[in-house]
């Protein structure tokens, strides 16, 4: 909504609002709070509220620490749970440096950056779709999360109600007292593993909405004694947690990926689209799947992608193109996990479809058969790679494609590669107990 600032008084005297808390992502992807008391509203909203930016990871240096938090009117929400104090406010904020741009190392500046080219080819709309899923974990009696699972349910279980139904329902209702349209919500394939899909919105909001939304759906599982957690696969030998990305490009005439006379009533437009992922999968790979534990989801057997290829019925392939056409015609990308920074994998798939736009780029055939059951060789025919099967291999990928480090922009790039190649290292000179268990007494 378009909230004035007068808007934003009124509302925060009205429903006695204690606490602002103003929200933004670094570069990992993890939500950010600067905590105010509701007397700086004023500053706020003056664009005049000052943070130590050092303190952020992939952020700045000391030197020049100082940056100014600007309040997007837009997404004011105020929470459904107070304080005994009062209520708390949240509003999501875009990082400004002293001299009064906007900083570049911001993953949500960078996505609107890339959301202006989008406007400047034409379109007025990226929308996107997440399909979250998540782990519930029972949590130990010093609120330490277990690997311990709560329930041995599965795919739209129907048995009894037990706590990791309830706790779901509480999700949603919360999200929808603060304004999601929620699609769907179901027990997931694995034991304890849920989705939520809530409805589709512009790319800026539906990134937004995914960090609120994991914010919601952590707390609401404390409240419940379980721990929610988004890692991609907490558990080996059963399915993991993707973020699949239903998107669509909007023109004023609406959806441009839609053409009733079109080849499967498809667009040129989309077609281009998707040839542009395909070219650039395996380069948005350590965008979309950023940590090394990813690595462990992009299997064979689970549900997840390992192949780049694209199909109109199959659900295998990297890409599927659902069923429904008119409003609703999609491309829904199935390699993203919710680890992923949502601005960034946002940006880099935007970014990818536009160069398929701008370079005609075409798809090779759609594949309807399961790739999984095809040998090396046939694979091959079909000119089907794989996607990368480490962060390593991912972030060689990333740093050869100049498209996808300039959907970054310099500063995030630099700062990814240099932490991403950190995080790799350390855990590549870890010696795991799967190591001793297999070598110990062989050697
Ligand atoms: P699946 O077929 O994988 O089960 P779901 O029905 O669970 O997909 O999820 C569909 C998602 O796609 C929802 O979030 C929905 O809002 C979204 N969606 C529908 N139309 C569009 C569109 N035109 N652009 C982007 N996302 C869309
Ligand atoms: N959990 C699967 C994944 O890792 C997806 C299951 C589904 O199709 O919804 O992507
Ligand atoms: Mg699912
Ligand atoms: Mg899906």
């Amino acid at each position: 909504r378009d909230y004035s600032k007068d808007d934003i008084r009124q509302m925060a005297k009205d429903e006695n609002v204690k606490f602002l808390r103003l929200m933004f992502t670094d570069l990992f992807g993890t939500i950010k709070n600067v905590e105010v008391p509701i007397s700086q509203l004023g500053k706020l909203l003056d664009n005049k509220l000052m943070f130590d930016g050092s303190s952020i990871d992939g952020f700045v240096r000391i030197e020049e620490s100082d940056m100014y938090l600007y309040p997007d009117l837009s997404t004011w929400m105020i929470f459904p749970w107070s304080t005994e104090r009062g209520k708390i406010a949240r509003v999501i904020c875009e990082v400004y440096t002293t001299d009064g741009k906007p900083f570049e190392g911001d993953p949500r500046n960078n996505l609107i950056r890339v959301l202006n080219d989008m406007r400047k080819a034409g379109f007025t709309d990226f929308n996107i779709g997440p399909e979250p899923e998540f782990f519930l974990f029972k949590m130990d009696e010093n609120g330490k999360p277990t690997t311990e699972l709560n329930d041995k349910g599965s795919y739209f279980d129907m048995a009894p109600m037990d706590l990791g139904e309830n706790c779901r329902r509480e999700i949603v209702l919360t999200l929808e007292e603060m304004g999601f349209d929620v699609e769907a919500a179901h027990h997931e394939v694995a034991p304890g593993q849920h989705e939520i899909d809530f409805k589709y919105a512009d790319a800026l909001t539906a990134a937004d909405n995914i960090q609120t939304f994991k914010l919601v759906v952590k707390t609401i599982a404390r409240k419940y004694g379980l721990y929610a957690t988004f890692m991609p696969k907490p558990l080996a030998g059963i399915n993991g947690s993707g973020m699949h990305l239903n998107m669509s490009l909007f023109h004023d005439k609406g959806n441009a990926f839609f053409d009733e006379k079109g080849n499967m009533q498809l667009s040129e437009d989309a077609f281009h689209f998707l040839g542009g992922l395909l070219k650039h999968a395996r380069s948005f790979t350590a965008i979309c799947n950023p940590i090394v534990n990813s690595y462990k989801r992009l299997v064979p057997g689970y549900e997840a992608p390992v192949y780049v290829a694209w199909s109109g019925s199959n659900r295998s392939p990297l890409i599927r193109v659902p069923n429904s056409r008119g409003l609703s015609t999609r491309l829904e990308l199935r390699s993203v996990d919710p680890a992923a920074n949502p601005y960034l994998a946002i940006a880099a798939v935007l970014e990818a479809g536009l160069d398929g736009l701008r370079n005609q780029l075409a798809p090779r055939e759609a594949i309807d058969r399961n790739i999984y059951r095809m040998d090396a060789e046939e694979r091959q025919e079909n000119h089907i790679t794989n996607l990368p099967d480490t962060l390593h291999n991912a972030l060689k990928d990333l740093a050869a494609d100049e498209v996808m480090r300039n959907a970054m922009g310099h500063h995030l790039f630099q700062s990814f590669m240099e932490a991403k190649n950190l995080e790799y290292n350390s855990y590549r000179t870890q010696v795991s107990q799967w190591e001793r268990d297999q070598y110990l007494e062989l050697y």
